[in-house]
């Protein structure tokens, strides 16, 4: 090693500490920020000492020589305009879309590191293939190419430009086995025929491309946040894959850091959302959506109240339980419905706030909307320990939460079935804001809403809790 290689690689396993040191603050709500600003840090190193690298020719050991000055243009060129693009993108996404925006980074990062890895096959001299090179960076292109058309069809769905129903694909398991199988035989095939590595490295390529495909299209919306996760961990895994392929420590520690903690989440959403794993990563789950589809919805006539009569039921209530979901957010009225609970609890009612974890587009949405409109953390209540206390509130107030709320989960055959989800038809009295009849991420109609003890308020959420709280004060003591 020379005196530069090993400044380099002191400098990337800088990086890296700062990535791990900036992963854990972000495990609290108050130190995320600060996570984030060290994680870039880390990052502007790694970017620099990779740019530095560029002008060092590890054969003579100097710098300035060879310096190849066509990729150096179009590695700058690619970086402005990809920092431009990811920067306009993310400050110009709402919060409530920024599930599709991490799927079209994991579209992208899964590409990415499929390219580099191709690259790291095809451009090897046959003295430099190894057997190591050749299995590291094949993973590389099979898991990024996943990534990438899987993702690539997770942001359409997500984004509502395909269909969120589970698309129905003839022969999907036959096809699935089928083509894991030609996945496996190409990428032994690469490794034991050094010689053919570029076509068989390509074949794998598109072979993978197609699993991506196969893998997502079957999948409904309702499950998306499992997929969203896998194909994070996927993005992190690719991206290690290529750095044990260059033999570039930041960029493995960064990959398995994804990687990890990505793989990490998918298991904990399964398991909230009573779902296989196993099941997910074969493309085999997603409930029956011939019920929905045929329009075999609940009959009945949805009732309508007002405000007004909201405040009355809320004023005269000794237990309300709030419960949030995606509308709330696409209101950005979490400061109402905060506000709102602090009249409530000021009147001498007990306000709690049902968090059910795939609420909103991403985990977590609820707690850190919540946080932001500074209910106090003990108000929020995970899905186990406030369902057995639905049946004693004496108003359940649900706002923009639709799929989590549906008792058709209970039942089989459609695309929520077996997703655990808020009793909120076991409170004595439920009111309902949404702005109309129209159905859930899911695309089916709630259950709920024709329920003899449930009441609708259509309306914009925002308005309509600054009508409640107006006429709850209007009310007086
Ligand atoms: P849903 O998407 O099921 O329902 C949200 C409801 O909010 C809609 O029925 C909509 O009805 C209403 N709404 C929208 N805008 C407003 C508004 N401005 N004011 C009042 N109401 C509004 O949300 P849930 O939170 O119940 O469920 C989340 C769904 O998203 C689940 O199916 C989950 O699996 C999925 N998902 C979750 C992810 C996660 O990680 N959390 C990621 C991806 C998907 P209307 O149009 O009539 O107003």
């Amino acid at each position: 090693m020379t005196a530069f290689e090993i400044v380099q690689w002191f400098v990337y396993l800088l990086a890296s500490m700062l990535f791990v040191r900036g992963l854990h603050d972000m495990n609290a709500p108050k130190t995320a920020v600060k996570g984030n600003h060290v994680s870039i840090v880390g990052m502007v190193i790694a970017v620099i000492m990779a740019f530095v690298g560029f002008f060092y020719d590890s054969e003579s050991g100097s710098f300035g020589q060879d310096i190849n000055w066509t990729a150096l243009v179009v590695v700058l060129v690619c970086v402005v305009v990809g920092a431009f693009l990811g920067a306009r993108l993310a400050l110009r996404t709402k919060s409530t879309d920024y599930p599709q925006l991490v799927s079209l980074f994991n579209t992208v990062g899964g590409g990415a590191a499929a390219l580099v890895a191709l690259n790291d096959i095809m451009g090897a001299s046959d003295s430099e293939v190894s057997l190591v090179l050749l299995i590291t960076a094949g993973l590389g292109v099979i898991i990024g190419s996943v990534t990438f058309s899987g993702s690539l069809v997770a942001a359409g769905k997500l984004q509502r430009i395909l269909s969120g129903k589970p698309a129905k694909i003839p022969f999907k398991t036959f096809l699935t086995i089928v083509n894991i199988l030609a996945i496996i035989a190409s990428f032994v095939m690469l490794c034991v025929q050094p010689g053919c590595r570029t076509m068989w490295a390509l074949v794998a390529l598109a072979l993978s491309f197609v699993y991506g495909l196969l893998f997502v299209f079957p999948i409904g919306g309702a499950d998306m946040p499992v997929v969203i996760s896998v194909l994070n961990a996927c993005t992190g895994t690719a991206v290690a894959m290529s750095g044990l392929a260059l033999d570039n420590v930041a960029l493995i520690v960064a990959g398995a850091l994804v990687g990890a903690s990505g793989m990490t989440l998918s298991v904990l959403m399964a398991k909230a959302m009573n779902r296989k794993l196993s099941a997910v990563l074969l493309g085999g789950f997603g409930g029956d959506n011939e019920a929905a589809a045929a329009g075999d919805g609940p009959e009945g006539t949805m009732k309508e109240t007002t405000a007004d009569d909201v405040a009355v039921q809320l004023k005269y209530a000794q237990r309300v339980i709030f419960v949030p979901g995606f509308g709330l957010a696409q209101a950005q009225a979490q400061r109402d419905l905060a506000d709102l609970g602090k009249l409530l609890e000021d009147k001498g009612v007990e306000v709690q706030y049902a968090i059910h974890p795939v609420a909103g587009r991403m985990p977590g949405h609820m707690n850190v909307l919540l946080a932001e409109a500074n209910v106090p953390y003990e108000e929020l209540v995970d899905r186990d320990d406030i369902n057995p206390q639905f049946p004693q509130a004496d108003v359940a107030l649900v706002v923009g939460a639709n799929d989590v709320t549906n008792p058709a989960a209970r039942k089989p055959g459609t695309p929520v079935s077996g997703m655990p989800i808020l009793d909120v038809d076991k409170a004595k009295r439920v009111v309902v804001i949404k702005r109309g009849r129209g159905t859930g991420y899911a695309g089916i109609q709630n259950e709920l809403y024709f329920m003899d003890n449930t009441q609708m308020l259509f309306g914009d959420a925002k308005k309509e809790l600054e009508e409640i709280t107006a006429a709850l004060k209007e009310l007086g003591d």
